[in-house]
């Protein structure tokens, strides 16, 4: 009676393990939603991956993966000075981000003396991190924190792998690299052949990648998101249902699914002719969308459907003309989610 992830667990550990297997030093990425199978769970397989290390992305999640990982928990968003109330977590086993000088002179103050931290580069993702001609403030402000190597987060397009060298360059030539044991280098988003590609260029470098989604989602054929079949009705055309008591343009089935904004369903760009030009569009060929409706991510008899009106906060009604055989109550149809915005009720392991 939910929307559940079923997961092929042989298919699905067989391609962590490749995956692990295939980046030595891997940081596995365990935040948000943790990517549909929630961050506890993410962080216990982490654990029986092997990992030293995973990452978290806010300091709200530490606490929850501390608990549930034996290992080192970093924090992908920089260090800033508390505000009043908040507690950062200095556990010896929480490695910190820093990306300002004065949040490193802020943060001697505020932290135990051998806290860990990495030091972030500031990429062309201009998100957080050291300009290039701060390092030496830095390298003078780091006190008694302990610097366990160097970050950069890469955008998804563009010259990365010369990117990352510079940065690799430049972190390693700088005071910042005397206070480091092994120079390790920790980055984003980059692909197999520029890892391997950094790691030819600069071989004194230990670099480790900090993967979510190629790893926990990287083969999408393991994983099955289902809904439940909650209800069907017969519908006429011009009949009104739902909350909007919108008239149904079209005789058939009104079906029922588990799944609705609490699920994050439905919150996505609207497919519904959006300008109207588009609409005109539709309306010249007809059909649901030229009804106004909009189109479900649940496939039915090999299709996707109709919402009948946008979902509810825990279930959906679709609309099924009447060409087609409505499922059973109780049945399980598949739905097309964003692994990273959904909440599914369930995560099963085949
Ligand atoms: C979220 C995040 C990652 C992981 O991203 P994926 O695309 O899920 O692999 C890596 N690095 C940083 C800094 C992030 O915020």
């Amino acid at each position: 009676m939910a929307l559940t992830l079923r997961v092929a667990g042989d298919r699905w550990r067989a391609h962590l393990r490749a995956v692990a297997d295939a980046h030595p030093g891997i940081v596995p990425v365990v935040k948000g939603n943790g990517y549909g199978f929630g961050k506890a769970s993410l962080a216990r397989r982490s654990a029986w991956l092997g990992a030293d290390t995973v990452a978290v992305g806010t300091y709200v999640e530490v606490a929850d993966v501390l608990q549930r990982f034996d290992g080192d928990v970093m924090v992908m968003t920089p260090w800033r000075p508390p505000v009043r109330g908040e507690q950062i977590p200095y556990d010896p086993r929480v490695v910190h981000t820093v990306g300002r000088t004065n949040d490193l002179l802020a943060m001697g103050e505020d932290a135990p003396a051998g806290t860990r931290i990495v030091a972030e580069g500031l990429t062309s993702m201009a998100r957080h991190g050291f300009d290039r001609h701060a390092l030496a403030d830095a390298a003078a402000a780091l006190g008694r924190l302990r610097l366990q190597g160097f970050a950069v987060h890469l955008p998804m397009a563009g010259g990365r792998l010369d990117e990352a060298e510079r940065w690799a360059a430049v972190l390693g030539a700088s005071k910042l690299a005397d206070r480091l044991e092994t120079p390790t280098l920790y980055v984003s988003h980059l692909t197999d052949t520029e890892l391997s590609g950094l790691g030819e260029r600069r071989p004194g470098l230990t670099i480790r990648p900090r993967i979510g989604t190629a790893l926990w989602l990287g083969d999408r054929g393991a994983l099955r998101p289902t809904a439940t079949v909650l209800d069907v009705h017969e519908v006429e055309r011009g009949e009104r249902v739902g909350y909007r008591q919108r008239a149904m343009p079209v005789a058939g089935h009104l079906v029922i699914v588990s799944g609705g904004t609490t699920h994050g369903i439905g919150l996505e760009a609207p497919t519904a002719a959006s300008s109207l030009r588009q609409r005109a569009t539709s309306i010249a060929k007809g059909g649901l969308e030229a009804a106004g409706l909009a189109l479900s991510p649940y496939t039915i008899g090999g299709k996707q459907r109709w919402f009948a009106e946008p979902p509810h906060m825990q279930a959906s009604m679709l609309l099924l003309p009447r060409s087609v055989p409505p499922p059973e109550v109780g049945a399980e149809v598949a739905v097309a989610v964003r692994f990273t915005t959904t909440t599914f009720d369930a995560v099963t392991l085949s």
